[in-house]
């Protein structure tokens, strides 16, 4: 069944599920507290480093990596210590964030059309063996065109999407009778009691 969601944030990680939801059939607004032109939030000024494990540019230089080593230096540093309690969902989340950096992120992203620059950074590197702390091989991946490269594909493919509408702050052009930054009950405001604000702007062309 489609549906109509609502992020709340243009970052990277609201931009992706937006991606997501697009390709499944969904319809998503999105709302930020910033202009058009913060678009991809906290990721346009990264430097676009990603972790991946077992990539193509990993074998091309003969650095080991797999799931099993990955997970091994995760838990290593993350120490947990409380599976009978709050570290359940922290270990799982590792284990799942793992295995989709080994067995398909790298595909998923070059799907999208990211390229990586042919160097490989050892970032967050506390120890250098495997049972220390921190990544005991290579892992940082960079982005070519580092952040805002990495949002590029995500941003054109919502803006170009019809089932898409972002609110962006936008000055003297802003018509939504919310304030900045947005809260629970404008939300509930906004979505419920103020449907023609559904097509208030955006945004095509703005960024
Ligand atoms: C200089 C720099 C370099 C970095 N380098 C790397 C790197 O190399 N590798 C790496 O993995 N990570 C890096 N990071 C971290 C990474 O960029 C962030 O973790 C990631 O981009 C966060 O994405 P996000 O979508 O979760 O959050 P954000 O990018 O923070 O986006 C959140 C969005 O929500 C909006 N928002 C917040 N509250 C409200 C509200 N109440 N109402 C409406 N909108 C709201 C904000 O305006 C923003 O647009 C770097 C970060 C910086 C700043």
């Amino acid at each position: 069944m489609t549906k109509t969601v609502t992020i709340i944030g243009a970052g990277l990680s609201g931009l992706v599920a937006a991606t997501e939801l697009l390709k499944t059939g969904h319809h998503v607004v999105m709302l930020d507290q910033e202009p058009a032109q913060a678009i991809g939030g906290q990721a346009f000024w990264s430097f676009g480093g990603l972790f991946l494990v077992n990539s193509s540019l990993q074998r091309k230089f003969k650095v080991h990596d797999s799931y099993d080593l990955a997970l091994n230096d995760w838990l290593g540093t993350a120490r947990f210590d409380r599976l009978d309690d709050e570290d359940v969902w922290a270990k799982k989340w590792a284990e799942a964030y793992i295995r989709f950096a080994a067995f398909e992120k790298e595909s998923y992203l070059k799907s999208m059309g990211i390229k990586f620059a042919p160097v490989l950074g050892w970032a967050e590197r506390g120890g250098t063996s495997a049972a220390g702390h921190g990544n005991s091989v290579p892992r940082f991946h960079i982005t070519w065109g580092t952040g805002p490269g990495l949002i590029e594909p995500f941003v054109n493919y919502c803006l170009s999407h019809p089932s898409f509408q972002a609110l962006l702050r936008c000055g003297s052009t802003r018509r939504a009778s919310v304030s900045m930054p947005l809260t629970i009950p404008d939300l509930i405001h906004f979505i419920h009691w103020n449907p023609s604000a559904r097509q208030a702007m955006i945004i095509p062309g703005l960024y």
